[in-house]
């Protein structure tokens, strides 16, 4: 059997989950490989602790009493506190709440961390509000799913994802790849489960998680069943291994230097499965290539995650413009009427997205079963567009900055150097605040926008709802042509003059 996190439930936080339950579970055997080594415990390795303090920061935030009505609501089935991010919205009032709950996660990590745990807990809202999707597969995996939804609910469990096979030949499906067995696939059933082998990217945050759902959102077609799976495996389950890429938190040597990279970075995990057994229980997709595909358009999975990460995304780009604002008051542009131009754009954007958030709740739709699922279209098409976009905005704080994030000292420890703190203090002022205070704020804008974590959260931008062609497509399958169509074809048979 395969061993369950540890010490996932808390007591001393009202019955959540406090940072300290949080980093104590993170202790369990887990295999993480980093560096040629394998990591001991990552709430204590250099390159990995402060982001396990994070996230265990937000379990503490989500247990203050003062947010219990915010943070939490009523487990129909233990009549406990819990996270919101597991409510299944049945009105536009539920949607709201779940956004003012991702909302308070967001701000204190300043949307820079995209897979915290109220992420995956969205997919599994939406598996659990329509578990008819899982039924076509067999009854018991529609019981699984809820059964593993109201665990996971009940107990504040972190899960993340990993549910794109990896790039190894896109020409060809995951059952003609040079081995059968590189995509995570099926390679053994046993009376009590099944047996999975292969890899799979790219599981954000997976280091940090109880467990990680492995799925596939690519395409698949017949002859791939082996890979149509829907399952969830603990972070510690043997043979499961996890690759991060290398974590910025490594250069990070101080906070003003490093002010984002030594908080936020959030490890992408490529995943590896060394025949690793998943019980019965935990399988909700087995060998299904049409449930696979309909995990996430027929139930309104998608739309529950990508409408918390639309949420996690407009703080962020909150954050980003305070960012510009603050570049052009240091550099004295702020009333520079060209200047107010560029900023005009970025806020037009900045506000289209926030408003577009918004859409998802006030254009929502309640389904046969009484669920509210999120306006696809508010939300695909800020997706679609969002890898373009983000690159835009970017790219106007670069104009704007000019040289600003380049012209500053090369550490923090030039401040304790006398002749230079001189010249550092003289000629890198502002007009409007002293050289440390000027350089705290371009240090910050160069960590989000230049710096190696930088650049990575523009990829992840980019990619993390998939590529862009596939969620234009996703906008193609929701739009109302017919509505467009219809306009067209009324014009067409006006009365002749
Ligand atoms: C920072 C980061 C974090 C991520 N976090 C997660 C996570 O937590 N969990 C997870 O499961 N995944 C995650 N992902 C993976 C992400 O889901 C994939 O990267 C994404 O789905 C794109 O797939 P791919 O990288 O295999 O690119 P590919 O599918 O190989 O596509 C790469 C590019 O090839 C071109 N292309 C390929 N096929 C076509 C086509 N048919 N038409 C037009 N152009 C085409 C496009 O330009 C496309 O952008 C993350 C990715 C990044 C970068």
């Amino acid at each position: 059997m395969n061993p369950q996190p540890k010490s996932i439930t808390a007591s001393s936080a009202g019955g959540l989950r406090s940072g300290r339950d949080f980093l104590e579970s993170l202790n369990d055997g887990r295999q993480v490989f980093l560096d040629g080594e394998l990591v001991k415990d990552v709430t204590k390795h250099p390159s990995l602790a402060r982001t396990a303090h994070t996230l265990a920061g937000l379990f503490d935030l989500a247990a203050e009493p003062g947010l219990r009505d915010r943070m939490t609501f009523t487990s129909p089935k233990t009549g406990q506190p819990v996270l919101r991010a597991y409510q299944i919205p049945k009105t536009t009032e539920d949607l709201r709440a779940r956004r003012l709950f991702s909302e308070v996660w967001a701000e204190a990590t300043f949307g820079l961390m995209g897979r915290t745990p109220d992420h995956v807990a969205s997919f599994f809202c939406g598996y659990a509000a329509v578990p008819e999707v899982f039924k076509a597969g067999g009854a018991q995996f529609a019981a699984n799913v809820v059964n593993f939804y109201e665990k996971m609910r009940d107990n504040h469990l972190y899960a993340s994802y990993a549910i794109v096979p990896p790039q190894i030949d896109r020409s060809k499906p995951a059952h003609k790849q040079a081995d059968p067995t590189l995509y995570a696939g099926i390679v053994a059933e046993k009376d009590g489960g099944i047996v999975l082998k292969g890899a799979q990217q790219l599981a954000t945050g997976g280091l940090y998680s109880d467990y990680i759902y492995l799925s596939c959102i690519h395409p698949l077609q017949p002859g791939d069943e082996n890979y149509a799976n829907g399952v969830m495996i603990p972070a510690n389950a043997p043979g499961l291994k996890l690759y991060p890429r290398r974590p910025f938190g490594a250069v990070a040597s101080n906070s003003l230097d490093y002010p984002l990279s030594g908080r936020f970075d959030e490890p992408d995990c490529f995943v590896v499965l060394d025949n690793v057994f998943v019980p019965w229980e935990n399988v909700f997709i087995h060998r299904n290539i049409d449930v696979c595909r309909d995990q996430w358009w027929k139930t309104p999975a998608h739309a529950y995650g990508n409408c918390q990460a639309q949420t996690r995304y407009t703080v962020k780009l909150r954050f980003m413009i305070g960012l510009a604002k603050r570049i052009n008051e240091l550099s004295g542009n702020d009333s520079n009427p060209a200047v107010q131009v560029q900023m005009g754009e970025l806020a037009s954007l900045v506000s289209i997205i926030e408003n577009m958030l918004l859409s998802q709740e006030v254009t929502a739709s309640v389904d046969s079963n009484g669920v509210l699922w999120p306006s696809k279209t508010a939300l695909y098409s800020i997706m679609a567009l969002q890898s373009e976009l983000n690159a835009r905005m970017l790219e106007i704080i670069r104009e704007l900055s000019g040289a600003a994030m380049i012209t500053l000292p090369s550490s923090a420890a030039d401040f304790e150097n006398a002749e230079m703190n001189a010249d550092i203090e003289r000629y890198m002022q502002s007009g409007a605040a002293d050289a440390k205070a000027r350089v705290a704020v371009m240090r910050m804008a160069w960590d989000f926008i230049g710096s190696e974590f930088g650049s990575r959260q523009q990829q992840y931008e980019k990619f993390y709802g998939g590529a862009s062609f596939l969620v234009k497509q996703n906008m193609f399958r929701n739009y109302d042509f017919k509505r467009a169509t219809g306009l067209v074809e009324k014009a067409l048979t006006l009365p002749a003059f």
